[in-house]
Formats: structure tokens, sequence, C-alpha cells
């Protein structure tokens, strides 16, 4: 299960993942906190501000569809203003979502929000607070007695961005940015050493490029994914998406490690040897 803010998060660093352990029989489940009608409309007859969030939404029903995942879930806040809503009640629902589809591992972003927008560093401290709470029988027992049984997640990754790669987006010597409100918010690089998780996407990348195209209001119909396909895809950044494994329920990897389900495979591994 993965958990983000906007249509378009799980699109460049966790596309090829989703899209990957899809194609390996897992039940995988994008949960979006927004509709994302807070942001531009990349080309004006793709949409209006009045239907942009329906818009947003199918955008992401297609790119699910795309990466094989289940449809999106939506928590159904207004994009923009997930640090000013109502934290335990936002807390309660993705709880409820993790009893409900007990996820073995769930994604969502680290402290750095990747570029510190703050609806990303709400659901950043939402998930991982939820992780915490599905645990609990103490907590929101009321959805206890629904029938609904406590969770342990067993592993939670941060989506992370390595030095190197904010590194390599940087333009003209000045680091690499998003414009929020004329303020330039910088990529966070995370250091090799805290990158716990590398997950090679290659086998997945053309899928994970198609995943992107659904999201037309945000990247526009025309850009580098459309138009230079083969040189986005021999970049290593989108070849390879990076983790930092920040709780485990079933120990702590030695060496960088290749799948988010590491630890949770005991018996097929055991299959294998015999
Ligand atoms: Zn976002």
């Amino acid at each position: 299960m993965a958990v983000f803010a906007h249509p378009d998060d799980e699109a460049f660093g966790t596309g090829g993942t989703l899209t990957k352990y899809a194609a390996e029989d897992c039940d995988v489940y994008l949960v979006t906190a927004t509709r994302g009608e807070a942001g531009q409309i990349a080309e004006p007859d793709l949409a209006t501000p009045a239907n942009l969030p329906y818009v947003r939404e199918q955008e992401l029903r297609c790119a699910c569809q795309t990466y094989g995942i289940h449809p999106p879930r939506f928590l159904d806040y207004q994009d923009g203003q997930l640090p000013i809503v109502n934290q335990g009640q936002a807390v309660g629902r993705l709880v409820r979502i993790i009893r409900e589809l007990k996820p073995q591992v769930l994604i969502t972003f680290g402290p750095d929000g990747i570029y510190g927008h703050y609806d990303h560093i709400a659901v950043h401290h939402w998930a991982t607070i939820a992780v915490e709470l599905a645990a609990d029988p103490d907590c929101f027992p009321d959805q206890l007695a629904g029938g609904c049984r406590p969770h342990q997640v067993s592993k939670l990754y941060f989506r992370a961005l390595p030095e190197s790669q904010v590194a390599a987006m940087s333009e003209d010597g000045k680091p690499a940015a998003v414009m929020m409100d004329g303020v330039p918010f910088y990529f966070v690089g995370r250091r090799d050493d805290e990158i716990t998780t590398v997950i090679d996407v290659s086998d997945y990348v053309e899928t994970k490029l198609r995943g992107i195209q659904c999201h037309a209001t945000q990247v526009g119909r025309h850009n580098r994914f459309s138009d230079t396909p083969d040189q986005v895809i021999g970049e290593p950044w989108f070849r390879y998406e990076h983790f930092v494994l920040a709780r485990s329920a079933v120990g702590w990897p030695q060496a960088v490690e290749t799948d988010l389900f590491a630890g949770l495979r005991r018996e097929r591994s055991a299959d294998r040897t015999r």
C-alpha cells in the first residue's frame, strides 16, 4: 500500500515499483489524500478549474489501471490544506484503511516530503502514526467494534531521492527546486548510506512512462517522457527507485535491499532451496 498526497505523487518515484509488485501478483493499493485541484493546468483545453478535481481523479484511475494495481482510494481532502485539517480524523481514516486492507508493506513520503511540500509532510506524519496505531487495539476502538481488527504493517518505507539524483537535476548550477507561490522549494537528497532499498524497475519502464502520461493535466501532452522516451528510459534515476526502511517488524537488512518484501518471503525462498 502506498500513501501519497496528490495524483502523480506516485508516478515518478514509485510507478515502477507499484507496477513490478502488481505484476508479481501482489495486491497493490494506492491511497491519495487529495484530488490535486490546487495545481496548475498544463494545457488549458485539458480541464477547467471547476472540473479539475474530477479530471485528476480520472487521471489517477488511468494511472492505477496502467500499473495494474487496484483503483485509487481518496481521503477526500482539499489540495493544499492538509496541514490544517483535523489531524486525528485524517490518521483515523488511514488506520481504518490499514486495518481493512492489511498491507504487509506501506510506502509513503519521508520527513523531507521530497521537496518540503507541506501536504507531503502532513501525509508523512499521518501514515507514520497510522502504522503505529493500526496495530494498537486501544486506538480507535470504535473501529474494532465494527469488525475492524488491529493490523501490524511489517515494513514501512519512505520514498527517497538519492543526492546524486538531485545533483543531476540541477540546471545552470542552481539546485533543483519546485516553485510554489514564487518560492523555490528545494529537492532534498538522501546520502547513499541512508538509502536502504533500491528497486530495479527496468522491466517496467514502459508501463511507468504510460502511467506518467495519464497525468496529462500535470505533465502536458508534450514533455520529455512523451517526446524522448528512449532517453528517459535509459536514465538510471528512471530505472531504479529508492527507499528508506523506517520501521520493520522483520529485522533490518545487512546490505542494500532489492526487494520491499525481503524478510517476508521465507517460505518461498525455503521452497527454492529445496
Ligand atoms: Zn504532491
